[in-house]
């Protein structure tokens, strides 16, 4: 079996889950080459040794561009701030690398527009980390409108919502800045709900988007303290209409109080309706307008063996998946892609097509009128 040797830059969330999911892999995945983990980096030197030790790398440094240029290191995880992933995910394409990177693909459309260039000169395996469309229960939904289950999809309702930023009185992070983080929810959190629509319905062709920033300060963590200013977005809404026809409405908040995880998304059908609810991340409902009227009604279907990849993990029906679990399912479609066996999905050329989205959304925001999706 093939070997893999990979780098993880970045050790904060996403370090971690990367981490973790290439440390699983191979045990609950028997067809995958074999990631051996070379080296952690971390621009931030604190424990970054006991970092490395207890995730089981042979390595660390503090410099991505040293962990770039190990020509023993075949594959580079990119999970820093959204500023470094162009840079870094060109620097480590054009070294023959093969890159999995965190969503957003960068700052700008231009940042995306670059990455997948270089994407396309390397030849390389190049994924987005948009690990919520691994679920098993969107695999089954994909399925079910591939046969027809629920006939057309028109309408596509989705909704996406958290509270890590519902306090006001929440101390500002790199994220509130547009020249740190590019957009704010958009390229947060819509970015997955616009990933879900396009596994489920297709590319969207044209958005009419409002934006709203809500805490226009926050108070700074560090000396001397104070408040800085808000200018990346709080919530959005954006109206939408799919290139293959169907319509849709998306929503996206990270101040809404209560909500945790929420990626919440109805899919509207000639003959049924669809339901998911990722705050309930193992269940499917599904509604067929079939049958005796006076039993019809949504019926809840919990994740099963039935449904792969869940058997590769548990033999059990029902006992469900965790959010870790969908970034090893990740990790073993980049080292399928790596091994020639799968297409990336969401790779950087798709990835694209949800940047324009995103960004389709604020332009058409600042412009106050549709905007087409290039
Ligand atoms: P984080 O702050 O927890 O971790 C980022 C780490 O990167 C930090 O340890 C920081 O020191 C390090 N870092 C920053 N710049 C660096 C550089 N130049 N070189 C080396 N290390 C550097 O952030 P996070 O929540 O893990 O977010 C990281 C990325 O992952 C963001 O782009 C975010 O949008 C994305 N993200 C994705 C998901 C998902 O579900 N796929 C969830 C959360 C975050």
């Amino acid at each position: 079996m093939q070997t893999i040797r990979a780098g993880v830059i970045g050790t904060g969330f996403m370090g971690k889950a990367h981490s973790l999911a290439y440390g699983a892999v191979a045990a609950i995945f028997a067809d995958v080459p074999r990631p051996l983990l070379v080296t952690l980096c971390d621009v931030d030197p604190a424990n970054l040794d006991a970092r490395a030790r207890a995730f089981g790398f042979e390595k660390f440094t503090t410099d991505w561009r040293e962990a770039v240029a190990d020509p023993s290191i075949d594959a580079v995880s990119i999970t820093t701030w959204n500023r470094t992933h162009r840079d870094i995910a060109i620097a480590a394409l054009s070294a023959g690398k093969h890159v999995w990177c965190e969503k957003p693909m960068g700052l700008t459309l231009q940042d995306a527009e670059d990455m997948a260039d270089a994407a396309r000169r390397s030849g390389r395996v190049a994924l987005l980390g948009y690990n919520y469309i691994r679920n098993p229960v969107l695999g089954l939904a994909r399925r079910l409108v591939a046969e027809g289950a629920i006939g057309t999809v028109f309408d596509f309702r989705g909704q996406i919502d958290e509270d890590y930023m519902a306090d006001p009185d929440a101390p500002w992070t790199w994220r509130m800045r547009r020249d740190e983080a590019g957009l704010g929810v958009l390229g947060d959190l819509m970015c997955h709900l616009v990933s879900a629509a396009l596994l489920l319905v297709g590319p969207v062709a044209q958005v009419c988007a409002q934006l709203h920033t809500v805490h226009r300060t926050r108070r700074l963590p560090a000396p001397p303290h104070g408040a800085a200013e808000v200018d990346t977005d709080d919530h959005a809404h954006a109206l939408v209409r799919f290139a293959g026809g169907a319509t849709g409405s998306m929503v996206a908040s990270r101040i809404a109080h209560g909500r945790k995880n929420l990626l919440r998304l109805e899919l509207h059908g000639s003959k049924g309706m669809i339901v998911f609810d990722q705050e309930r991340l193992n269940e499917l409902e599904l509604y067929v307008a079939d049958g005796a009227a006076d039993t019809r009604g949504f019926r809840r279907i919990l994740s099963a063996p039935e449904h792969p990849p869940y058997g590769a993990f548990c033999p059990a029906p029902g006992h469900q998946l965790g959010f870790n679990d969908l970034k090893v399912i990740e990790a073993a479609h980049f080292l399928r892609c790596i091994a020639g066996r799968e297409q990336p999905f969401v790779g950087f050329e798709d990835g694209l097509l949800i940047e324009r989205t995103i960004h389709g959304m604020a332009a058409s925001a600042a412009a106050g009128s549709w905007a087409a999706i290039a």
